[in-house]
């Protein structure tokens, strides 16, 4: 078995699509190596040594030795130098690479294979005592920190106190000699405080550092991001080892990082930053501000771009993005390095985008004949296009910015303070919304990023980690904001005009402009563009499945059309009942002890629901309109202030104590499984009655006066039994027929159910003999399959998931091989006795993109959800389908 992959020279033994088994790094190396790119020649060590490494207690096959050292004498070949070589040393870098990008998640050891004899060697070919010693002493602090878990602070600290010492501010400022002074400090310190040397022999420090790797695959902030994002811990990482080019050798020499468009808008330029006289990730660091790459885009033209600094190496650069493009055929993020002048390409991948970007780079590529519109459509994560549907700052609000940064990440969000990533999952948890102010973040950040609603940093550029990270996740992020000073012991940070922010106070951010303000500024629903539009175009042509969406109102339905509905799957009439004009009546009704009470008090009602109806029907123009009757425990109605029984007591004519007694005989132990639901359409039938009046009446209305074509669908929940549906249908059909007869026109209706019990799911073959249609409430079909309450599930269910006994909240994305499979056999038991059926499903599932692919995959008619992840559910049918 082959466990080494070799690249260099223009050949490579791995190609791009092994992935799985280079890691992402590695195949990509291979694969730029193949094209004719230049790339420093190495090898990958494979993912399978990883996973045999941890299966067998942290041991190497052991074949693997030999192969590493075949390899290495590759590379020295190609090189003309030897790794641990007195006089031409090789050097080398050891890099981490999964199969997903992890950014950030790993560490990389630079310059591998310095010691006290090597260092001369160095020395002696490049003619820079300097730069040597500076990369002596990167070494050591790379070597000491990710391999032998030495504090990074202390040599840190040693650095500065170096500076101090010789009285300069800069890195830059320190002299061969200082370097050559902390090489020794710094191995002194390391021994003192791990109590062994640091190690001088280039082989043990090779394989030091390739165990550090596959060491890091289970270290907490890599398994943190892995649970994040659903990456299983058995793909394992490979180990990329690689010759050294250098960044640091002088104004000739520069490292950095681009993507071959605007990440964050889409726009198609050479978008990216780069540091002269720099090494490996000085760039992403934030401790020099980088420069941008193309000059077009330096808005403020404060520092000289690489157009300018180095124009040959640009040109070079240019062309290669333009081959990557059109080789990969999408958007590239790539890391370079530059050495006296030749360029070296270090890294690709497909660069990591905002929503807004996703779209535009998708339909600009289907433009430019890149991809075709599968391919575009498959370019965007349905879950992505949420970032698109979140608020922007309100234009007209006022506003008080008190500093501005890099608009590092879209969208506008407030918040409270909070300066501990610790901190920010706390106030989540607390229902808190958060802003986590960072002077800079890094990985062991991921969890408080997470729980933010937004994150400001005071350092580090548009590719910084709190950058690149909060873009992943959709985050809104102003990075970079120099005008602010945090003080992390004070727990204050320091703005503009003098303004203090403390721990708790809230703030604005602005990731689209970098504006940071004082207190909550009103925000907007987002203006979609005109590529959206085209791509959703595109989307509908691909999907199978309908779309609706669940709306309650006159403007929820208009919203749900302009995202592109296709009907209302859900409207639920109890929310209609609160109203502070109607709640009056709808206590009335249920507190009378007769029967004539009651129609008395409905009939107050009947014109209010019955306009309700109008006003929906009106917004949909035609598109099928499912109205849920009443649902909820009567209870949820009732009066609890002491004024509202009062009163109700005089419109009544009751004593109060009369209605208190009442209130007190309605209450219910459990309400979920109580007096609820079409139970109640069984013990009042005139609630229904009057409901499917309304409906009715403001079909035949609009039938009649404004010619539109309406078949309401009435909808009946909480069946148990067939019987249940059986005589509720006969009533609602009696009222149908007589409103119908009435208004003297034709209007067709259909009667169907909620299937949200277990019972009903398992006898779906007698219910569909009544019900045309079945609209799976898959909310309460969870409770009731899981037995859980979903009110209740806060207290346990987040320990479910963060242990992986449940892989995840199954009232988020739907329990597909329980609940699934419970609305998969009341679909085929349905369609046994009706074929053709209606089926859709209205929960909170219909806009969660993996219960929308199950949806399809079981041949629902549709999915319906709320109106602002309409898009969302599309573009995940059209996934499906594809
Ligand atoms: P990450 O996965 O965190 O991006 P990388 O393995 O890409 O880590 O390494 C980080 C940086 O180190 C690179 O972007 C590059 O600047 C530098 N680097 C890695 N390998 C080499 C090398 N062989 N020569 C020069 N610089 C390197
Ligand atoms: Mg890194
Ligand atoms: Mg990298």
């Amino acid at each position: 078995q082959k466990f080494v992959y070799f690249f260099g020279n223009g050949q490579a033994d791995g190609r791009s699509d092994m992935k799985n088994l280079l890691g992402g790094k590695g195949a990509n190396l291979a694969e730029m190596t193949s094209i004719g790119l230049p790339v420093p020649p190495g090898f990958t060590i494979s993912t399978e040594v990883c996973t045999e490494f941890y299966k067998n207690d942290r041991k190497y096959p052991s074949s693997l030795a030999a192969e590493v050292s075949a390899n290495l004498k590759r590379v020295e070949e190609l090189m003309g130098k030897k790794f641990g070589d007195p006089v031409n040393p090789l050097l080398v870098s050891v890099r981490s690479g999964a199969r997903a990008s992890m950014p950030g998640m790993m560490d990389t050891v630079l310059n591998l294979g310095l010691n006290d004899v090597t260092v001369q060697g160095i020395i002696a070919q490049s003619g820079d005592e300097r730069f040597a010693y500076d990369a002596y002493r990167r070494f050591v602090q790379m070597y000491s920190d990710v391999v032998m878990g030495m504090e990074k602070e202390i040599l840190d600290h040693l650095l500065e106190k170096k500076k101090e010492q010789r009285g300069v501010h800069l890195d830059t400022e320190l002299t061969a000699e200082d370097w050559k002074e902390l090489v020794a400090v710094f191995k002194s310190a390391v021994k003192e405080e791990l109590g062994k040397e640091f190690p001088e022999d280039p082989e043990e420090q090779l394989w030091g550092a390739i165990g550090a790797v596959f060491g890091s695959w289970m270290n907490q902030r890599a398994i943190t991001y892995r649970r994040l994002n659903n990456i299983p811990a058995e793909w394992g990482t490979a180990v990329n080892v690689q010759s050294m080019v250098f960044g640091n050798m002088g104004n000739d020499c520069a490292t950095g990082v681009a993507f071959t468009r605007d990440p964050s808008t889409g726009e198609n330029y050479f978008y990216g930053e780069f540091l002269v006289n720099a090494q490996g990730e000085d760039v992403v660091a934030g401790i020099r501000t980088p420069q941008p790459i193309n000059r077009v885009k330096d808005k403020d033209g404060k520092l000289p771009s690489m157009e300018e600094v180095l124009p040959e190496c640009y040109r070079q650069l240019a062309q290669i993005r333009t081959i990557l493009e059109t080789h990969y055929k999408d958007m590239q993020d790539i890391e370079f390095t530059i050495e006296k002048g030749i360029l070296y390409m270090l890294q690709t991948r497909n660069g990591k985008r905002t929503a807004p970007a996703a779209i535009k780079i998708a339909v600009d590529m289907v433009n430019e004949g890149l991809i075709d519109k599968k391919a575009a459509v498959l370019r965007v994560a349905p879950a992505q296009l949420d970032q698109l549907l979140h608020p922007s700052l309100d234009p007209k609000a006022e506003k008080k910015v008190i500093a501005k940064g890099l608009p590092a990440s879209p969208g506008a969000v407030s918040g409270e303070v909070v300066f501990t990533a610790d901190e920010a999952e706390t106030a989540a948890k607390q229902g808190h919304k958060v802003i986590l102010v960072r002077i800079e973040t890094s990985p062991e950040d991921i969890h408080g990023m997470h729980a933010a609603q937004g994150i400001l940093t005071a350092r580090g550029g548009m590719t910084s980690h709190a950058a690149v990270v909060a873009r992943g996740m959709g985050k809104c992020c102003v990075a970079g904001c120099g005008d602010i000073k945090v003080d992390y012991n004070g727990e204050t940070f320091s703005a503009r005009n003098g303004v203090t922010v403390k721990k708790g106070d809230i703030i604005t951010l602005d990731g689209s402009s970098g504006e940071v303000m004082l207190g909550a500024v009103p925000t907007v629903p987002v203006q979609l563009t005109g590529d959206f539009g085209t791509l959703m175009e595109w989307v509908d042509t691909f999907r199978t499945m309908k779309v609706r969406a669940n709306s309650d109102t006159p403007h929820d339905s208009r919203v749900a059309r302009d995202f592109g509905a296709e009907g209302i799957g859900l409207c639920r009439t109890e929310h209609m009942f609160f109203d502070a004009e109607r709640i009056a009546a709808v206590r009335e009704m249920i507190l009378s002890e007769e029967l004539e009470g009651r129609e008395r008090a409905l009939a107050k009602i009947l014109p209010m629901q019955k306009g309700d109806f109008i006003g929906i029907f009106r917004e949909m123009k035609g598109l099928p309109v499912t109205i849920r009757l009443l649902d909820p425990p009567l209870h949820e109605f009732l009066p609890q202030a002491e004024k509202d029984i009062e009163d109700l007591a005089r419109t009544m004519k009751v004593t109060v104590n009369a209605i208190k007694h009442k209130v007190e005989f309605l209450h219910e132990f459990n309400p979920m499984l109580g007096h609820r639901g079409c139970r109640l359409g069984i013990t009042f039938p005139e609630i229904y009655d009057m409901q499917v009046r309304a409906i009715m009446e403001a079909a035949c209305e609009l039938v009649k006066n404004e010619g539109f074509n309406i078949v309401p669908e009435i909808m009946i929940p909480l069946i148990a039994t067939a019987k249940e549906l059986q005589v509720l249908k006969e009533n609602a059909v009696a009222i149908c027929e007589e409103v119908i007869a009435s208004y003297g026109v034709k209007v067709e209706y259909l009667i169907g159910t909620m299937i949200e019990l277990p019972r009903a799911a398992l006898t779906a073959d007698e219910v569909a003999v009544e019900a045309q249609f079945f609209s799976f409430g898959t909310n309460d079909l969870t409770q009731t399959t899981f037995g859980l309450s979903r009110d209740d599930a806060g207290k346990f269910l987040p320990f479910y998931v963060d242990h992986g006994i449940l892989p995840e909240d199954p009232f988020v994305s739907l329990d597909q091989s329980g609940v699934g499979k419970l609305v998969k056999i009341a679909c085929e038991l349905g369609r046994s006795t009706r074929a053709g059926i209606k089926l859709g499903i209205c929960g909170e599932h219909g806009g969660d993109p993996a219960s929308v692919i199950f949806c399809h995959n079981i041949g629902l008619d549709y999915v319906s959800c709320s109106p602002f992840r309409v898009p969302i559910a599309r573009l995940a049918a059209a996934h499906a389908a594809l």
